[in-house]
Formats: C-alpha cells, sequence, structure tokens
C-alpha cells in the first residue's frame, strides 16, 4: 500500500489505481496521515529544486511533519 501512495504522491499512479489508493487513503486513518507526510516530503523536495539550501529544506519538512503530528491528533 505505501509503494501505491508514494506513487500517488509524485504523480505517476493514474487511472483507477490512483482512484482505489486515494480512496483507501481517505478511510484509513494509517494510509491518509502517510499520504500527507509523503506529500509533504515531495513539495519539500521539489522546493529542493529550486536551489534552497538543504538544512533549510530539512528544517522546514521537520516543521512540517510537527506541524501534521499536533495537527491529526
Ligand atoms: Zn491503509
Amino acid at each position: 500500500m505505501e509503494a501505491l501512495l508514494q506513487q500517488v504522491a509524485d504523480g505517476s499512479l493514474h487511472g483507477i489505481k490512483k482512484y482505489f489508493t486515494l480512496f483507501h487513503a481517505s478511510h484509513c486513518y494509517h494510509c491518509g496521515s502517510f499520504l500527507k507526510r509523503i506529500k509533504t516530503m515531495v513539495s519539500v523536495m521539489r522546493d529542493r529544486k529550486e536551489n534552497i539550501a538543504p538544512d533549510a529544506a530539512m528544517d522546514r519538512l521537520k516543521a512540517q511533519i510537527k506541524d501534521l503530528d499536533s495537527g491529526t491528533k
């Protein structure tokens, strides 16, 4: 399941598999929070391509994951 979620997050999954995965993630707490985390990571990776220093990107990632943790419980 987590491999499928990664593919949703990076945009490489399409069609029925993507819908199935998103449907599952919307009903499964574990997969829903995993998907949120991986989407956050993908967006930070994209930022890094725009020449953000790795340390800054890592700090931002940690801060965003912390936000997710405090927001979902
Ligand atoms: Zn699940």
